[in-house]
C-alpha cells in the first residue's frame, strides 16, 4: 500500500507556524509586490481571495490589498522537510520525496507491525500536528497515482483512503485532467469529443486513445482503469533533483529567463546538499507556448553540488537554445548523483581531484539563509532586477 503525504500550503503553513501574528491572516511567501516577484505560496485565506503561486505578487498584491507578503526561507522550509521526512522513516525506509512538502511512502512492509495503512496514516498525520505543528493531507491507496489523487481530493488537513478494488470507482466522476499525460491540449480533443470523465474516457479503446492523444494514449488507458506498476524509489536511489516553473504569462525575454534559473539552481542547490548529493549531468528543460519540449544537459567531469556550478551550466545550456518564442516552462535538474561520502574518499585519490570548493561557500550561504531568511543572500542576477521566486515542483 503507498501513502501520498502532501503538506498544506507549506510554506505559508510554516511561516504561520512560526509567526502568531500570521494566523488566520492571508499569507503570500513570494517576491515583492512591488517588484516584478512571484507568488511562491499562499495561505488558504490568501487563496480565497483567488491567490495562487506563480501569480506575479503584484496581481496578489491586488486581489488581497491586506495580505501578509513574506520573503520564502527555503533552506528553513527544508530542514522542516527533513523534520517530516524522519516522521515518515519512523513507518518506512521506502520514501520517495517529489519535493519539499510532498512525499510517497511504500508502508506495504510495515502492515504487519500496524494495523492497516490507513492507520499508519492516521499516526503521521498525528505526529505532524503535534510534533512540527503542521497539517498534511495523505491518500492512502494501492498505487502512486491513486493515492495522489487522494491526497488532494479533499485538502486541506484531510485523509482519504481508497480500499483496493475500488480504483475505478473511485476515479470514475473525476474529470479527464486529473490524469497524468491530459494537458490542456490533450483534454480539449477530448471534450469536443463530450469526454469530460474518467469514466467516459474509460469507453474509449486504446488505439482511438492513442491516435488522439499520441504516445500517451496507451499510458493514459492504464490510467483511466487505476492501473499504475510505477514502485515507490526511496531516496538514496533517486535519479534526479529537478525543479521546474510555468510561467503565468509566457516569456520571451532572456534576462527574465536567466533570473529564474538563478532561483531554480538555488532550490536545486539547496536541495542537493541537503540530501548530501552530489551531480554530474545537468539539464535544462524548456517548453515553447505551443508544449514543444525540449531538453538540453552537460555532463561535468567531476560532480558538483553547488548553486554556482549549476548557473554557469543552466545558463551556457541556456545559451544554446532559441530564446525568441514565448516560454511557458522553465526547469533546471541535475543526474548521476554521487553520495558526497563517496566524493569525499575521492578527493585522496590524486586521479580526482576536482577542487570542488564552491560547495563550501554554500554550506555557509545555506547557514546565513537558515539563520536570515532566504533574502539574506541573493546572486547578483536574481538581487538586481528581479526578485523573484519559486514555483511548483515535479519529479523526473
Ligand atoms: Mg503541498
Amino acid at each position: 500500500m503507498i501513502l501520498h503525504v502532501d503538506m498544506d500550503a507549506f510554506y505559508a503553513s510554516v511561516e504561520q507556524r512560526d509567526s502568531p501574528q500570521l494566523r488566520g491572516q492571508p499569507v503570500v511567501v513570494g517576491g515583492s509586490a512591488t517588484g516584478r516577484g512571484v507568488v511562491a505560496a499562499a495561505s488558504y485565506e490568501a487563496r480565497q481571495f483567488g491567490i495562487h503561486s506563480a501569480m506575479p505578487s503584484a496581481k496578489a498584491a491586488r486581489l488581497c490589498p491586506h495580505a501578509h507578503f513574506v520573503k520564502p526561507r527555503i533552506a528553513h522550509y527544508a530542514a522542516v522537510s527533513r523534520q517530516i521526512r524522519e516522521v515518515f522513516e519512523r513507518y518506512t525506509p521506502l520514501v520517495e520525496p517529489l519535493s519539499l512538502d510532498e512525499a510517497f511512502l511504500d508502508v506495504t512492509g510495515s502492515i504487519p507491525l500496524f494495523p492497516s495503512a490507513e492507520a499508519i496514516a492516521r499516526e503521521i498525520r498525528h505526529a505532524i500536528l503535534t510534533e512540527l505543528s503542521l497539517n498534511a493531507s495523505i491518500g492512502v491507496a494501492t498505487n502512486k497515482f491513486i493515492a495522489k489523487i487522494a491526497s488532494d481530493l479533499r485538502k486541506p488537513n484531510a485523509l482519504v483512503v481508497v480500499p483496493p478494488g475500488t480504483e475505478a470507482d473511485f476515479l470514475a466522476p473525476l474529470p479527464i485532467s486529473r490524469l497524468w499525460g491530459i494537458g490542456p491540449v490533450s483534454a480539449e480533443k477530448l471534450t469536443t469529443r463530450g469526454i469530460n470523465t474518467i469514466a467516459e474516457l474509460r469507453k474509449l479503446d486504446e488505439r482511438l486513445l492513442t491516435t488522439l492523444l499520441g504516445s500517451v494514449g496507451g499510458r493514459v488507458y492504464q490510467l483511466a482503469r487505476g492501473l499504475d506498476e510505477r514502485p515507490v524509489v526511496a531516496n538514496r536511489e533517486a535519479k534526479s533533483i529537478s525543479k521546474e516553473t510555468t510561467f503565468e504569462t509566457d516569456l520571451a525575454d532572456r534576462e527574465m529567463l536567466e533570473a529564474w534559473l538563478v532561483h531554480l539552481a538555488e532550490e536545486v542547490g539547496v536541495r542537493l546538499r541537503s540530501h548530501n548529493l552530489k551531480g554530474r549531468t545537468i539539464h535544462l528543460k524548456l517548453r515553447y507556448s505551443n508544449f514543444e519540449t525540449i531538453t538540453r544537459s552537460v555532463t561535468r567531469a567531476h560532480p558538483t553540488d553547488a548553486t554556482r556550478d549549476l548557473i554557469s551550466a543552466g545558463t551556457s545550456l541556456l545559451a544554446q537554445v532559441d530564446l525568441h518564442r514565448p516560454v511557458r516552462l522553465l526547469g533546471l535538474g541535475i543526474s548521476e548523483f554521487r553520495p558526497v561520502e563517496v566524493q569525499l574518499l575521492l578527493f585522496e585519490d590524486p586521479n580526482y581531484l576536482p577542487g570542488e570548493k564552491p560547495s563550501r561557500a554554500d554550506e555557509v550561504a545555506d547557514a546565513i539563509r537558515q539563520k536570515f531568511g532566504q533574502d539574506s543572500l541573493r546572486r547578483a542576477k536574481g538581487l538586481s532586477r528581479h526578485p523573484i521566486d519559486r514555483d511548483h515542483e515535479r519529479h523526473d
